[in-house]
């Protein structure tokens, strides 16, 4: 795996480790604390409570994990709909499968990138009956949960943070992964931390981080022999892991900083080309600019057509498309990656509703912001560990493709 080519790629987003993990995954092998129980763990439920000011926060195997126990805390019913974002990592809505959900996809808005809220509020038109709303925040940027946290409450709804990609982010006063009843953040080897793995339910529901860890451990009751009343799941967090999130958790806001350094970088690199950085509510929020992406001007764009797992492009002067860069940066070993295709768009989810801002939804002529978005934007290298200079071959890279 040691190549030249393999060391001086320049990465979308890799793990950068920075010594302590070692010495808190050392000391749990040492004392042989490396299964589901030890010091790590106790340790970064503090550390994860403080910084994101949340009443509990519970480790487990994956941010999926907490996922799926999210939607069973819900109290979410076989058959029950739920309203998921359209533009995220599948992820967030598969977790509804596991529990006989029906997801209902919301269509995203141009200034976020995430749920719309007047979608929203038309999908409570047409499903006036559902109760969890299971919201995104893409790339690092809240969604815009004022709006999305009144509407929940006007129709008794819960809402699920999916806040897997915006740790260190902030809306308002508030932290991200504190801005639902039950919130989700990930350790996942991409994240802005990680622990190669891993995850947490966070919430301030006492009684709920109380199911939570019992869910996660196979549903024990207290009892002396193993008696079960209800179905449990093997997703706790092992205390090795725990060690190396330990270690990252000191280095959230350094992150944090570096990632907004870089998408700075590239807007003001990419002035005078005809493409938009991914966009935020200045004021409102204050993103973790996980990753730094681009969307192209309509008059920019050159002829790309995707079908469901190829895809093709003309080049054409003066325009360019995401495919055309995403393959001009892999021959100069740079990983860029298109954005997530929408949920609505997906082969498992084509059959399930999907809820626009503009009335008149057509599946023929697919006039949804997302579907724009996934057109027209890609994800840039955003790796922290990338200098100025290799920066600044990405930005010379991108405008050579609109020559
Ligand atoms: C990464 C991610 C997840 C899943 O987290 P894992 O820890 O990989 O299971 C869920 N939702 C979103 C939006 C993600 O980006």
């Amino acid at each position: 795996m040691k190549t030249d080519a393999f060391e001086n790629r320049i990465w979308l987003s890799a793990p950068t480790m920075h010594g302590d993990e070692t010495k808190y995954v050392e000391e749990a092998i040492r004392t042989n604390w490396v299964s589901t129980e030890g010091e790590n763990l106790v340790k970064i439920e503090e550390l994860v409570r403080e910084r994101l000011g949340c009443g509990y926060a519970v480790p487990l195997s994956c941010g999926t994990a907490a996922l799926h126990l999210a939607v069973k805390l819900s109290g979410l019913k076989r058959g029950e709909r739920v309203f998921c974002s359209d533009m995220t990592f599948a992820a967030s809505a598969n977790a509804v499968l596991y529990e006989g959900g029906i997801p209902v996809f919301i269509d995203c808005e141009y200034s976020t990138w995430n749920m719309d809220p007047i979608a929203l509020e038309r999908a409570f038109e047409a499903y006036p009956d559902t109760r969890l709303i299971i919201c995104t925040d893409l790339y690092g940027t809240p969604a815009r949960y004022y709006e999305i946290k009144r509407i929940a409450e006007k129709h008794g709804a819960v809402l699920i943070e999916d806040a897997a990609e915006s740790m260190g982010a902030r809306y308002g006063n508030r932290n991200a992964g504190t801005l639902g009843e039950y919130n989700v953040i990930s350790f996942n080897g991409n994240k802005i931390i990680t622990g190669s793995s891993g995850g947490m339910l966070l919430t301030d529901d006492g009684k709920a981080s109380v199911k939570a860890r019992k869910l996660s451990t196979q549903s024990r009751e207290a009892a002396p022999w193993y008696q079960h009343s209800e179905v449990g799941y093997n997703y706790r967090m092992s205390n090795i892991i725990a060690g190396v999130v330990r270690g990252q958790l000191p280095y959230l806001d350094e992150h944090v900083r570096r990632k907004k350094e870089i998408y700075l970088r590239y807007a003001e690199g990419f002035k005078g080309l005809p493409i938009t950085m991914n966009p935020y509510t200045e004021g409102e929020m204050e993103p973790n600019f996980w990753l730094s992406c681009i969307l192209i001007d309509e008059n920019a764009m050159a002829e790309q057509i995707r079908g469901e797992t190829e895809g093709r492009y003309v080049t054409d002067s003066g325009k360019s498309c995401p495919d055309d860069i995403f393959d001009t940066l892999a021959q100069f070993n740079a990983q860029a990656r298109p954005i997530w295709k929408p949920m609505h768009l997906q082969p498992l989810y084509r059959e399930n509703s999907f809820v626009t801002a503009e009335h008149g939804w057509d599946q023929s002529e697919d006039k949804s912001v997302s579907a724009d978005i996934f057109r027209r934007g890609l994800c840039l290298p955003s790796d922290i560990k990338m200098t100025s200079a290799q920066q600044d071959k990405i930005i010379r890279i991108v405008k050579s493709c609109f020559s």
